[in-house]
């Protein structure tokens, strides 16, 4: 995959509908993938800060979540022509997930949060299957890692902000079964309400 750069940031010149095909083969081949949200904030602390760039850049998608990126890419001659927020993108995933029968965990926000955009994601996709979730200050990491393991989750959301989630993804994604890791920040308030 052709990916863009600006400023030492790669960013994937896919939509929606591209980056579920590419994901569907990965799943079916095993392999594990991680979608990060790119935006013009995080291209300007990611070119002072190499560690944040090397964290963006070892996702396998990142998705241009920001018009910034967009006219930039037009600049370019680049191919980068629609936004892929990182909110729609879970949607997108989760309609996936439910039509083709993946089970989903959901690890982030407070109780009552998780808890709500839970039911919600449910009642708008009645085939959906969420397996299990965990609010995001849980301090016993093993237990997260053991019951995301039990759920049996395909695809898991983690919503605790960026970078934070994004570090979580890097450094436990090893001993998930998980095959679709997505850090999705505020999102988990956004379907609850
Ligand atoms: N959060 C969490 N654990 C933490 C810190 C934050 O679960 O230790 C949650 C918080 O409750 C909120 C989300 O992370 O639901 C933060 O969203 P924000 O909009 O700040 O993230 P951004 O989209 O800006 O990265």
């Amino acid at each position: 995959m052709q990916k863009e750069n600006y400023l030492g940031v790669d960013v994937t010149p896919y939509n929606y509908e591209e980056i579920i095909t590419d994901l569907r083969e990965r799943m079916k081949a095993g392999q594990q993938s991680t979608i990060i949200a790119v935006n013009p904030e995080k291209v300007m602390a990611a070119e002072k800060n190499e560690e944040l760039r090397q964290l963006i850049n070892s996702a396998t998608y990142q998705i241009a979540d920001g018009v910034g990126i967009l006219l930039a890419s037009k600049m370019k001659g680049g191919k980068i022509s629609s936004r892929v927020t990182g909110v729609d993108m879970m949607d997108r995933l989760i309609r996936f997930a439910a039509e083709e029968n993946h089970k989903v965990f959901l690890y982030g926000a407070k109780e009552e949060v998780v808890t709500a955009a839970k039911q919600k994601l449910e009642e708008k996709y009645p085939r959906l299957v969420i397996s299990g979730y965990e609010n995001g200050y849980e301090k016993d990491q093993d237990k997260i890692v053991k019951n995301i393991n039990a759920s049996e989750a395909e695809l898991l959301f983690v919503a605790m902000g960026s970078p934070k989630q994004e570090l979580w993804i890097r450094e436990n994604m090893g001993k998930l079964n998980v095959k679709v890791f997505q850090g999705v920040g505020g999102s988990f308030d956004v379907f609850s309400g």
